[in-house]
């Protein structure tokens, strides 16, 4: 059984990005919950990353806050919010020229963690996704599959031991086999390791399997913020309710395609 680390509540209060004239994030409101897995979703341009990335500071807001465990997290100095605050994005951008090892230890060598910590950190983090580590601790990135890629991403977010976790699209650009196979083990990792996560996905099956909670986001504003079920049970708003359509039209015609007559025209 591994240690958990400290999972946090994080609470956006009237946040807002405004770009020009563009209002790509408007006056959101979410708490996200100490443990608990949130999905953003929404259709492409809908404010999904620059919310994320207004979390951990890669984009500033232009009003508002956001408090991590009621901390103003602009009181955090950059190293402290380098070790809470994992964050995986789509095409993971792995290093080409350092090795698997090299690319997971990165932040611990910034925080200057011992040789020994990293190395030990590495092994137990190529475990956690499912890597043998005398096998790919020492491979090249360019000797990865995609989907082996986008572990590695997932471990070298982890590597610090962080209590929040965020992710953009972490799966999208993935096979459906290995996708679905990533969904389930990130859940599992999520659970085991006591995490906050927050993941943005414009994919409606992703969200609603994924998801503690899911937040549908449109033009820069929250919509509705729900458990799946509520989502699928009561959309209430017809925006909702067409984005939650689609999965269950696509589960109904693989269920007729299924069950089809033999026979044909
Ligand atoms: P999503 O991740 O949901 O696709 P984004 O958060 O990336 O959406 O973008 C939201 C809106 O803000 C879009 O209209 C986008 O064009 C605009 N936007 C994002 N980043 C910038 C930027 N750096 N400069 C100007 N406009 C931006
Ligand atoms: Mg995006």
């Amino acid at each position: 059984m591994r240690i958990p680390v400290p999972s946090a509540m994080i609470e956006l209060q009237n946040l807002k990005k405004q770009y020009g004239d563009t209002e790509a994030v408007r006056d959101v409101n979410l708490t996200i919950q100490d443990g608990e897995l949130l999905v953003l979703l929404g259709e492409s341009g809908s404010g999904k990353t620059t919310t994320l990335k207004m979390i951990n500071r890669l984009i500033e807001p232009t009003a508002g806050k956001v408090l991590i465990d009621g901390r103003d997290h602009t009181e955090f100095a950059a190293p402290e919010l380098r070790r809470s605050i994992g964050y995986v994005f789509q095409r993971i951008g792995l290093f080409p020229h350092m090795t698997i090892e090299q690319n997971i230890a990165i932040v611990p060598g910034l925080l200057g963690w011992s040789k020994i910590d990293v190395t030990d950190r590495v092994t137990e983090l190529l475990e956690m996704v499912q890597l043998p580590p005398d096998d790919f601790r020492k491979r090249s990135p360019s000797q990865l599959s995609g989907g082996q890629q986008q572990r590695i991403g997932v471990a070298r977010a982890l590597a610090a031991k962080p209590g929040v976790m965020l992710m953009d699209e972490p799966f999208g650009a993935l096979d459906p086999l290995t996708r679905d196979q990533l969904q389930d083990q990130y859940r599992q990792i999520h659970r085991e390791l006591n995490l906050t996560s927050v993941m943005v996905t414009h994919d409606m099956t992703e969200a609603l399997l994924m998801a503690d909670r899911i937040a549908v986001m449109k033009s820069g504003e929250l919509l509705k913020v729900a458990t799946p079920r509520e989502m699928l049970n009561d959309p209430e708003n017809d925006y909702v309710a067409a984005l939650m359509s689609t999965p269950k039209r696509q589960s109904d015609q693989l269920e007729a395609i299924a069950n089809e007559d033999v026979g044909g025209p």
